[in-house]
């Protein structure tokens, strides 16, 4: 009785200013998922900074799947170095305050370590966010009625996501997004482009990301790029996705 309600009062401690910061939202407007984990904020609620987001689980927390070096690795030292690269770009510069929407909306006027660098930077952060310690789950509510709508079942998006991520050549990202037209979409980028840069063949706001660069997979699954995709599908987090959708569908 009396470790629960320490437990609960930890809870409630934690909690509440977790919530709170949850729901700031930028000056311009725009949403982006999860800001709290990814921008510093002055008391204001103005973006002072990037801040490289904790893992949503433990280095073990996707085993089988992936294996708990990769993510060590992966997390510690790729997406850290991504990071890193892109802070020392960014620093004292205008980019430095500006939604990390926005610097990629104009991509195309920035040098290649802010792409590359920016890119990795994002593009991980909403990897681990999607994925979950959990295996087996299923897209609910609005999601799962547009993928019925778009793709016909689950089933066919699986296959049509796999088969992009599995034929996209050299080193990149496969996505599900919501696109212009707010319909979903499968699409791949090279490297570490992502749909929310002007430079994209297929532009929109990513909803499920991929890393399908040998680094993500390589010490487990070596060459069989197949079965790593294969076994990602186990370990989505949909309710992530799901919240991703409903909030991309509320922008313009
Ligand atoms: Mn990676």
């Amino acid at each position: 009785m009396k470790k629960s309600l320490i437990l609960f009062t930890l809870i409630v401690l934690i909690g509440i200013p977790a919530i709170a910061q949850y729901n700031y939202s930028n000056e311009a407007g725009l949403v982006t998922y999860g800001e709290a984990k990814l921008y510093s904020q002055a008391a204001d609620g103005r973006q002072t900074g990037f801040r490289f987001p904790a893992l949503p689980y433990t280095y073990n927390g996707l085993q089988p799947v992936i294996d708990s070096l990769t993510v060590a690795i992966h997390y510690n030292r790729h997406h850290r170095a991504y990071f890193d690269k892109f802070i020392a770009a960014v620093k004292g510069t205008p980019l430095e305050t500006q939604p990390i929407e926005q610097i990629f909306a104009n991509i195309s006027q920035q040098p290649a370590t802010i792409r590359n660098n920016g890119g990795g930077y994002y593009n991980h952060f909403l990897y681990w966010e999607n994925m979950q310690v959990m295996q087996g789950a299923s897209p609910t509510g609005d999601l799962a009625a547009a993928i019925n709508k778009k793709f016909g079942s689950l089933d066919a998006l699986r296959d049509q996501f796999g088969n992009a991520a599995k034929g996209l050549f050299g080193s990149g990202w496969a996505w599900l997004i919501l696109n212009k037209d707010k319909e979903l979409e499968v699409t791949t980028t090279p490297n570490q482009d992502n749909p929310l840069m002007d430079v994209a063949a297929v532009r929109g706001i990513p909803l499920l990301a991929l890393d399908v660069w040998e680094h993500a997979y390589y010490l487990n699954y070596q060459n069989k790029r197949a079965d790593y995709v294969d076994a990602f599908w186990k370990i989505i987090n949909w309710d992530e996705v799901g919240r991703r959708y409903v909030e991309a569908m509320k922008k313009n």
